[in-house]
Order: C-alpha cells, then structure tokens, then sequence
C-alpha cells in the first residue's frame, strides 16, 4: 500500500548538492580528494541518499559521527571509505571492525584497543591520526603526534592511512581569527613534517571544513572535509555559489476569517488589529520548526510573503493572508528554501546556524528526493 503523503514536507535538491559539490571542486583543483560530511543524517537530509549523491558527484570519502550512522550506509550498499569523527566507546568498536570504519585517533589506549579487535577478526583497519591544534576536543597534542604516529604505524593489524586536524574559527574573516587559523595549520604542518622526518608516511593529511574552503587555501592539503557548503550555505558570508539544497513545504489545510480584536493561538500573543484571513498551516514544532519563530518569521506562498501570527505549537501554525486574498484551501506554502528565505535566514533569526535548523527537521516529516539520475 503507497503510504498517504504528509502536507509537511521536506524536499532535497539532489542535483544542488552536486552542483556545491563541483563548485567545491573547482575551487579546490582537481587533485584535491572531498570527503562529504554526512554525520547526523547528512545535516537532517538523509544519509544514504547524500551520500551515494556525494560519491557520484565526485567525493572520494565519507565522514559520520557515530558507528551506527557508519553501519547505516554500509546497509545501504555504500562501499566508499567513511571515516569517523566523534570518539566511539569501547563497545562500539566491534561495529568499527565489522564495517570498515575509519576511526580518528587521539590516543594509544583507544589504537590498542582498536588492534586487538581488528586482529581477532583477521584482518587490517584504516585509521587516521586526529591532532589538538586548538579546538580543544579530540586528538593529541602536536608535541605527541610524532610518537604516537609511529606506535600507530607499528600496530600489524592498523593502517596509519591519514593524518587529520580540526579548525575552531576557519570560517570567520576577521583578522584575529584569520591568525588563530593560520596558528591552527602552522601547528598541524609541523606535526606532519615531524611524522615525515621519522621516516613515517602520514597518509592523507586533511584539515578543512567549509570555511577553510573559502578562505584558507593552505588548509587542504590531500582531502577537504566541507559539509556544511554541500548543503548550500556559505558559513563565512562571502557568497560563495552555493544552492540551499533543503526546501521545508507544507500546504494550507483550513482557511478562516477573523474579525478585528479576536486572538489567536496559546498564550493569546496575538490580537487581531483588523478582519483578516488566517490559514492555518500543518506544521509546528513537532516538526522542527522552532517555537522562538512565533510572531517574527513570514512564510512564501504564489511568490508573496505572509507573516506567521500567535504562537507555533506542536503540529501547526498560523498565516495572516491579509483582508482579503484568493489563496486557495490546499495551496502549497514554502516555509524555508526559497531564495530570501532560507534556513540561513531563519538562523540569524534565531542567532543560530542553519546546521542546527537542517538537522532539527523531525523524523516525521518525510524527506522527498527531487527527481535526479546519476
Ligand atoms: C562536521 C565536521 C566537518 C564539516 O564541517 P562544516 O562546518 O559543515 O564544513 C569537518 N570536520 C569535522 C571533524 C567535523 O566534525
């Protein structure tokens, strides 16, 4: 039985997110490896889709932050590298080894651990060398990493394929955070050289995220690790030619008039100041939609912007169409995605990031994959 569509929707330009990910490519030349972030649903999008998206659009690697989220694209037929981002328990690293993952390393302890699984399945597992050069999170110091590189390297059953660091401010343009990054890579380089002058091969050597892409050219090294540019947000501001690839639609399910001084919604925030027509929309923030949005956002429908009045709640919201309209019951309504109104835009509402506005879409609002053919 086709399952009945939902009003709520989320539709996913496939063919956008492979025209970031060559404009990415163009920037970076030819040599350069991508590898696609696609941790956390592919930012809220859908993982598997993305990521076989991302593989025939060029990428040559894939990144999660968990095992699971590893174990859920090798069940969907990817056989593409997929390294890991996040530190994972000792109890997930079964699920490592049976995937063929690529856990990030930050410490002896977590490599041996890994070895041991690895040679109890016969067999040889990639990992990268993470490096601390001032996000603070994962990885060692840069004085460890040479150390710590070659016991690595002499684990039989580990491959030492890659050495990796993360950038904290790589997207900001301003000039003290320009130097922390370039504070950042300097670090990094010399760990690397460092490596190199034991005699060890470092492998891929990758630093950058989206915002090392646009503005720090010598971060690139072997492979570039932009996600949120692939979804189609330019997070320096610069403008970078990127297309949003997340449209949040729904359609109107119930017009009614409303006379001057009647209020709307919970909490009474909204009085109306005249006889007005309100539609009322599926969507709320059950599906992602965040409440914080009451009263100061506007939603688009046939070409025109329509402010949303008295509060989201859980399941739907409410449009003021104006005194007088020829909007029709059941006509569709972009929430976010639209030039002008994208989920960058409902960010800086909320002074937030579109990541958190992608990746907060519920599970319940079904992800509808435009038409696209590899
Ligand atoms: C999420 C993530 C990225 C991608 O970051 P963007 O800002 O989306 O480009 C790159 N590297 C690591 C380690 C990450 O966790």
């Amino acid at each position: 039985m086709m399952q009945a569509m939902r009003a709520t929707r989320a539709l996913i330009h496939l063919d956008r997110f492979c025209g970031n990910l060559r404009a990415v490519r163009e920037r970076i030349g030819p040599h350069c490896r991508i590898c696609a972030p696609v941790k956390a649903d592919a930012y809220g999008h859908g993982a598997v889709r993305v990521a076989q998206a991302a593989l025939s659009a060029g990428a040559s690697h894939l990144a999660v932050a968990l095992a699971p989220e590893g174990g859920e694209l090798r069940q969907g037929g990817i056989k593409a590298p997929i390294l890991l981002l996040s530190q994972s328990l000792p109890g997930e690293i079964n699920e490592i080894v049976q995937y063929q993952l690529i856990p990030l390393v930050s410490d002896l302890d977590y490599a041996g651990e890994l070895a041991a699984a690895a040679a109890a399945g016969g067999m040889k597992l990639p990992v990268h060398l993470k490096i601390d050069t001032g996000m603070g999170r994962l990885g060692c110091s840069p004085e460890e990493a040479p150390a710590l590189a070659a016991r690595i390297a002499r684990l039989s059953s580990l491959e030492y394929a890659g050495t990796a660091t993360h950038l904290a401010v790589a997207d900001s343009p301003l000039p003290a955070d320009m130097a922390f990054t370039g504070e950042q890579l300097r670090r990094f380089r010399g760990a690397v050289e460092k490596i190199r002058a034991l005699g060890l091969d470092p492998g891929i050597v990758h630093a950058a995220n989206s915002g090392a892409v646009l503005l720090h050219r010598d971060s690139w090294f072997d492979m570039v690790r932009p996600g949120i540019l692939l979804y189609g947000y330019d997070p320096s501001g610069g403008g970078f030619p990127v297309q949003p690839v997340m449209e949040l639609l729904t359609n109107i399910v119930l017009i009614k008039r409303v006379k001057k001084g009647e209020s709307l919604s919970y909490g009474r925030t909204w009085t109306s100041p005249r006889d007005t027509f309100i539609a009322t929309l599926p969507a709320g923030y059950g599906d992602g939609l965040p409440r914080l949005l009451s009263g100061n956002w506007q939603v688009l429908i046939r070409g025109r912007f329509y402010p949303l009045t008295g509060r989201i709640c859980m399941d739907q919201c409410m449009a003021d169409l104006g005194p007088e309209t020829d909007i029709p019951r059941w006509e569709e309504v972009t929430i976010f995605g639209a030039a002008a109104l994208s989920a960058a835009d409902m960010a800086a509402r909320l002074r937030t990031i579109p990541y958190e506005i992608t990746c907060n879409i519920n599970k319940r609002v079904p992800r509808v994959y435009q038409q696209f053919h590899f």
